[in-house]
């Protein structure tokens, strides 16, 4: 027996089915499902995707068994249709497409008109009654196989087309008439002559044979080689050629075609949508040549037909049990369907479809759980751009923090604070953010930075604020000074209004409309449900309480990071802090040294006199730095404990994760070029006194701080471990506002994180300040408090040596922006430069600092998760790096076994859903989403 080639469908003889996808390609099987569940598809056939392979051995040639059965099947399709392929009176017209298991960008274009040549195109003109579209469809079909089939470049055509109108004075094409277009069909033919050496084949019987090759050859160009590697799709699997009859919703007043949804897509509201146009081709419904009637008209123009399309788009939504999306032709009041698939559409629809679905009893909770998109959840906690508004786009930028803005330029935080008191809405230009602009960034409605990628400052702080922030913009040329910039051509000042969409990276010109977010019923449902499902506790990285009552809004299950920096950076704190800064290396060198004469005092017994008055001496020295830096601590401390105490209220009975500072202290103080400018000008102008003798020492201590590589510098632990007062004053202001909060009755669970561990020694340094100190504060208070301490592992050497550090440690919190950076060694700051270029590449598939690199930073979270377990059974892992909010992070964080994910506010909602479906597939839920 002969192998099967050819599956028709369609007329009743349907072959094939929906579940042949590997032989039929996702498309020929779509086909053959529908129409085995009569739904009137235009009939044809589809050449199975095992002789795409046998072309390519056979080096272009076909077992003649294909040939054999593509007759037999053109005969049958003839036959049914009562036309034939080239018949000059009554001309069948078949396309020919291409249809990999997968859909693939880059394989073949549609070839549609096929079976016009000289004569039958004047049967299309007799049968349609329209020579203009008759002739029109034949110049698009040159064209069409011309550049696709015959590989004569496409512009070729469109440049003598242009150059024909020039002639004829033409505008659009529609100014063409019948008979120039007849004119044009000749050129194309020269065209084609000209280049191939060869005449367009006037045969149809050759033109199918010709475009089903080039389908075949098409599996093998560049562009899908490629992508087939790109998305892992095998080599051999090979495409299929779909042929089908073409259908006109031009042949009178009784034809018309359109396109619908089942319900609306952007809201999801259970109501039929869609539009269509009388006598009309599909191609003008989307070209907008004419405006298309809303499709309840349908029912008065041709109420069978409307009949019919509800009942076969009813029919069809239960079927797939999703929303479809369709494209029909009524020939002559004869409906077909032409093409379903899953209707696209927005977060508040999918979310609202999902729900409704399910308490129609069409899917169940899990698929529902399935079918949104987790990062779409986005778009329904932020404003966002008015989809249907007229943009120009400036410039693209990293999409760093969704949401959308629009404000008049400033280029400084002054400037951004400046212009919320007076009630204006701004966007933030910079280079870059740095510590120095929280209150820039807070005040205002956006943020755009030129340079860094997206774990930079700016990106960080602004998704943690719910803001809007476009990063990394790199075509966007700064002049603060003149206050002014450059976005490719363009050249915008401060005080214009540009808008900016943090979803998708753009810099758009002027004031854009945006939408308000707004949070449905069914939303809240939905997240139910995701919690019922999932595993992996929801976390929060906030600083602040609003943030962290925001979080909770969110369903935030306590704050898996509070990063106590941001506290010291307010404008009233910052001197307090600077002193600490500046008088704690200097009472720390004099420390040791009396320490160090005492030593000798005591050593020799009766102790020289000169060492007793250098003792004394050194005792007096201490005294002013000493007394200036317990009165900066005396001053920071009760503002950071009015800090945790907000925070800890605003989670009360849920844990608190706050870790100890972390930053270089350098950003704390000015610029060593700020600084010397200012230092000059007062020098100039023979200013003399304190002020300038401040300036003077700070600059002295910023010179003294200064690093070549900060990231990797004298931050973290190492600080605390330089300077453990500061250790001691963080960790009494926690555990002082816990204990009142005690005292009032609401539970607090602090949980002190000691960051930048690489060596379990550096823990038991800060851990014992952290314990001796929470003693004295529980003793003095009479008051017992939940807490814990633990560390990040952010640096490989703590996951490494992670049973040692368990053994100390009461909990681990994965810092995977850090990690990242030292696992890869790439700097945080600075990859956004070459990164880019890695992805364009195909050197890295994904953004290690966006999406989790399982295979390496992601190895090394696993392994210390099971060797620190191995050490302390029941340790509690979680991650508060950016990963805790990236959907495809978090399947992996639930597959390794953590206990909570940790992310910025805004993405709670996200990584509640991405761990429901995580929990769902390790359950073996298939996705249902691409389907
Ligand atoms: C991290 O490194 O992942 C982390 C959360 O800390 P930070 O981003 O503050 O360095
Ligand atoms: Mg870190």
């Amino acid at each position: 027996m002969t192998d099967k080639y050819v599956y028709r469908f369609g007329g009743g003889a349907t072959e094939g089915s929906g579940e042949m996808r590997d032989l039929l390609g996702g498309k020929g099987a779509g086909l053959a499902e529908m129409t085995a569940a009569d739904l009137p598809v235009p009939p044809g056939f589809t050449i199975v995707t095992t002789a795409c392979g046998l072309y390519a051995a056979g080096r272009g040639k076909l077992p003649p068994e294909v040939a054999e059965q593509q007759e037999a099947a053109l005969r049958w399709l003839e036959g049914l249709l009562g036309r034939g392929l080239g018949d000059p009176e009554n001309p069948l017209l078949i396309s020919v497409r291409s249809g990999a298991k997968f859909s693939m960008p880059g394989m073949m274009d549609t070839i549609l008109n096929l079976g016009l040549n000289d004569r039958s195109v004047e049967g299309l003109a007799a049968r349609t009654g329209n020579r203009r579209f008759a002739f029109d469809s034949y110049r698009r079909f040159l064209q069409m196989f011309g550049s696709v089939v015959l590989g004569v470049e496409k512009d070729a055509f469109e440049h003598l087309l242009a150059r024909f109108k020039e002639e004829k004075g033409a505008k659009i094409d529609l100014d063409l008439s019948a008979g120039r277009l007849e004119e044009v069909a000749g050129l194309f033919k020269g065209l084609i002559r000209e280049r191939t050496r060869d005449d367009f084949p006037q045969d149809p019987r050759k033109q199918l044979d010709m475009a089903r090759d080039a389908v075949f050859r098409s599996w093998n160009n560049d562009r899908a080689v490629f992508y087939r590697k790109q998305n892992g799709i095998p080599d051999d699997l090979g495409t299929a050629v779909n042929v089908q009859a073409m259908v006109f919703g031009n042949m009178g007043p009784r034809s018309a075609t359109g396109v619908g949804f089942t319900r609306d897509p952007a809201t999801g509201a259970a109501e039929f949508y869609g539009e269509y146009l009388m006598n009309a081709q599909g191609e003008d419904v989307v070209a907008g040549i004419r405006t298309p009637e809303p499709i309840r008209t349908l029912e008065e123009q041709l109420p069978e037909s409307y009949a019919q399309l509800r009942r076969f788009t009813d029919h069809l939504e239960k079927h797939y049990r999703d929303v479809q999306d369709f494209e029909f032709t009524v020939e002559e009041g004869k409906l077909y369907m032409l093409q379903t698939r899953r209707g696209q559409r927005t977060a508040q629809a999918a979310v609202r479809i999902a729900v409704d679905m399910v308490r129609e009893g069409l899917i169940t909770k899990e698929e529902a759980l399935m079918r949104v998109e987790p990062a779409q959840l986005d778009q329904l906690l932020h404003p966002r751009i008015d989809p249907s508004a007229k943009v120009v786009v400036l410039a693209r930028g990293l999409a760093a923090s969704p949401g959308a803005a629009v404000g008049s330029i400033v280029f400084t935080s002054e400037e951004a604070v400046e212009a919320q008191r007076r009630g204006e809405k701004v966007i933030l230009v910079r280079s870059e953010t740095n510590p120095d602009d929280i209150h820039g960034m807070d005040a205002a409605a956006g943020i755009l930075t030129a340079t860094g990628g997206m774990t930079s400052h700016a990106a960080v702080v602004a998704r943690g604020m719910g803001k809007c922030c476009v990063a990394g913009c790199s075509a966007l040329r700064m002049d603060e000074e003149a206050g002014s910039l450059e976005i490719g051509t363009r050249r915008l000042g401060r005080g214009d209004t540009i808008s900016l969409n943090g979803s998708t990276g753009e810099v758009l010109d002027g004031a854009v409309p945006t939408l308000e977010a707004e949070v449905a019923d069914e939303f809240r449902v939905f997240m139910e449900w995701a919690d019922q499902t999932r595993k992996l506790a929801v976390r929060a990285n906030a600083d602040i309480p609003r943030d962290a009552q925001q979080a909770r809004k969110f369903g935030a299950q306590g704050i898996g990071l509070c990063r106590t920096e941001h506290m010291f950076f307010a404008t009233e704190r910052l001197p307090h802090v600077q002193q600490m800064i500046l008088f704690a290396p200097i009472a720390k060198r004099l420390q040791a040294e009396m320490r160090r004469l005492e030593k000798e005092v005591s050593e020799a017994g009766s102790a020289k006199a000169e060492t007793q008055t250098k003792l004394a001496a050194t005792r007096k020295e201490l005294e002013e730095p000493q007394r200036k830096l317990d009165e900066a601590l005396a001053k920071i401390l009760p503002l950071q404990r009015d800090d945790f105490y907000g925070l800890l209220k605003a989670m009360e009975g849920l844990p608190v994760t706050i870790r100890t500072l972390d930053p270089p202290l350098h950003e704390f103080l000015p610029r060593r070029e700020e600084l010397l400018v200012e230092i000059a000008r007062m020098e100039e102008r023979k200013e003399s006194g304190p002020e300038l003798e401040r300036k003077r020492t700070l600059l002295k201590h910023v010179e003294e701080l200064h690093e070549f590589n900060p990231m990797l510098g004298h931050r973290g632990c190492r600080l605390g471990i330089a300077y453990p007062e500061i250790t001691a004053m963080q960790t009494r202001a926690i555990m002082e506002a816990s204990c009142r909060l005690r005292k009032e009755g609401v539970a607090a669970h602090p949980e002190i994180m000691i960051p930048l561990v690489g060596d379990v020694r550096e823990f038991l340094h800060q851990a014992a300040i952290v314990r001796e100190t929470a003693q004295a504060v529980q003793e003095r208070e009479g008051v017992e408090v939940d807490y814990l301490v633990g560390t990040m592992v952010e640096v490989p050497r703590a996951a490494l040596t992670a049973s040692e550090v368990a053994r100390e440690a009461e909990f681990f919190s994965f810092g995977t922006n850090d990690l990242t950076q030292m696992t890869y060694g790439y700097s945080r700051d600075d990859a956004g430069k070459f990164l880019r270029e890695y992805l364009e590449l195909g050197v890295l598939d994904r953004d290690p600092f966006v999406s989790i690199d399982q295979a390496g930073v992601g190895q090394l979270v696993a392994m210390a998760t099971e060797r620190g377990r191995a050490a302390r059974p029941g340790l509690k892992v979680g991650i508060c790096g950016e990963h805790g909010g990236d959907p495809a992070s978090v399947d992996f964080f639930s597959r390794v076994g953590l206990d909570y994910v940790s992310c910025s506010p805004f993405r709670v909602p996200i990584a509640r859903l991405a761990a429901a479906q995580a929990a769902l597939r390790a359950r073996g839920v298939a996705e249902t989403r691409t389907a």
